[in-house]
């Protein structure tokens, strides 16, 4: 799950981490309050959604007037910010963070990620801040520098000072900055988090070090732990469609392709969606309906599916272990008969009740393509689809 900004820093100021004083807004007056009450000469408004590369796309700004701070909340909120992390149809803004301007002298970066390789927690850190980290991995790799911490004994304070050394902060800063990239690594460890990335962290002119940008995500089967950070969860950066999936317990991910997958077992989803790219086909979700569904359960799955635009053929590959084929045959026939079902449908079934489920789908009359094996379902598929695609014009 991931969190805004505002509400990243308050978790981190409770872990001693400096950030500048701000506000949260959803309107322009509020803005023009909360820069009031900030006191000061000038403000940043900044967008609030969940996605960075907000600088670039117009959604941070400085202001260096109230009329300003009224000028850019205007634009800024309900505008459709599009950056490389919102994905081309961008994120309409509800959300403003008014901040008091800070003083920047040397933008850094500091992040920390589970690292599955070492199975440890790596804190990454470079001068290289302010920028796109992933680029100055690719074309600087070397101004990367790296600490892997052991989850038992945290991170001690001489590894924090080094990496604090190698990435330019001058002696006299560094007691400050290794506090704040052991306070960084707690609060990563205490919230159970899967990300927390700085960028840009800071040394101001008189050499502090602040946190003017701060990203955390959390890990989700982790958050029954957290009860105050799943109530942060804001509905509406997420994907309706995933929303809805995760209110009937389906596990389901939105995806750009055309071909919807329904299929038991993450395994076998996972396994299904490779074998559509293999026959050169495109799937348009990862969908597993677990093992133990309903055929109610399923009738939601597949309606959830087809309300997809861009759905061009739905593959249905089960294997029948505990989730019996019948149930599956069921809820297929039903949603079908909800919802107008207007793609091709390609059914493979095996295992438990296979007979009994194939019968339940003939006898439904539904114009279902049947498949024999995983193979010639991922191939029916394929070509439906692409036929699909050309008979409503090739779009
Ligand atoms: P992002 O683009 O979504 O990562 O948003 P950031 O919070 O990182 O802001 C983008 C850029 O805006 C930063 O790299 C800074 O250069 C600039 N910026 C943000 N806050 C301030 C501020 O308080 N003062 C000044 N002068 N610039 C700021
Ligand atoms: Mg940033």
């Amino acid at each position: 799950m991931k969190i805004h900004e505002y509400q990243a820093k308050k978790i981190l100021r409770g872990f001693g981490i400096a950030t500048p004083s701000g506000i949260p807004c959803f309107s322009a007056d509020e803005a023009v309050e909360a820069a009031r009450k900030l006191n000061g000469g000038s403000w940043v408004v900044k967008a609030q959604i969940h996605a960075g590369g907000r600088g670039k796309g117009g959604g941070v700004k400085v202001a260096k007037s109230l009329d300003e701070v009224k000028q850019f909340a205007g634009k800024i909120l309900g505008m459709t910010l599009v950056t490389h992390q919102t994905g081309p149809q961008g994120q309409v803004v509800r959300r403003l963070l008014i901040e008091r301007a800070a003083d920047i002298g040397t933008e850094l970066y500091a992040g920390l990620v589970v690292d599955r390789g070492s199975r440890s927690v790596c804190l990454m850190a470079s001068s290289e801040g302010g920028m796109d980290i992933e680029e100055v991995a690719t074309r600087t790799p070397e101004k990367i520098h790296k600490a892997f911490i052991d989850p038992l004994t945290g991170l001690a304070e001489q590894d924090a000072a080094g990496i604090a050394r190698k990435i330019g902060i001058p002696e006299p800063a560094i007691a400050e900055a290794a506090a704040l990239l052991q306070g960084l690594y707690q609060a990563f460890d205490d919230t159970d988090a899967s990300l927390v990335e700085i960028n840009p962290l800071i040394l101001t002119a008189d050499d502090h070090i602040v946190a003017l940008d701060a990203k955390m995500s959390f890990d989700d089967n982790a958050l029954f732990r957290h009860p105050e950070i799943a109530a942060l969860r804001d509905l509406d950066e997420e994907d309706p469609a995933e929303i809805e999936a995760s209110e009937h317990d389906l596990s389901y991910v939105s995806l750009d392709g055309n071909i919807g997958c329904l299929v038991n077992g993450a395994g076998l989803a996972m396994a299904t969606m490779d074998i559509i790219k293999l026959y050169g086909g495109n799937p348009a979700n990862f969908l597993d309906v677990g093992g133990g569904a309903t055929a109610a359960k399923v009738a939601e799955a597949f309606k959830l599916m087809l309300r997809n635009p861009r759905l061009e053929a739905i593959l249905v590959n089960i294997f029948g272990g505990i989730m019996k084929c019948d149930v599956i045959a069921e809820g297929v026939v039903a949603a079908a008969r909800e919802v107008k079902l207007n793609v091709p449908l390609v059914v493979r079934l095996e295992g438990t009740n296979v007979d009994l489920g194939k019968r339940i789908l003939a006898e439904s009359a539904l114009p279902i393509i049947s498949a024999t094996n995983m193979a010639d379902a991922a191939e029916k598929a394929v070509r439906a689809a692409g036929s699909a695609s050309t008979s409503v014009g090739g779009v």
